[in-house]
């Protein structure tokens, strides 16, 4: 397994796991969601840059935001092939 592939399918295990815990979400809810992890990865960034803080906070928050990418992909196509609204 390729290193991307490794990545992309923890990112898709972390997906499942938020619409396990909260459903399917509408589509302003995901990206509200996303703009807020956003926030975090670039708080995170700043903080590894000036404060000492963890450069694995950057990859948390990466992941975070990742799964939530997914999850508005996998709402967008869910609702195009007429399985959604
Ligand atoms: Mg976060």
């Amino acid at each position: 397994m390729s290193a991307l592939r490794r990545i992309s399918d923890g990112l898709a295990d972390k997906a499942d796991a938020n619409i396990s815990k909260w459903g399917l979400q509408d589509e302003a809810t995901l990206i509200l969601a996303a703009t807020e992890e956003l926030g975090e990865l670039a708080q995170a960034f700043l903080k590894s840059k000036h404060e000492g803080g963890q450069i694995g906070r950057i990859t948390d928050e990466a992941k975070d935001l990742g799964a939530l990418c997914c999850q508005i992909i996998y709402l967008l196509e869910h609702k195009s092939d007429g399985r959604g609204e």
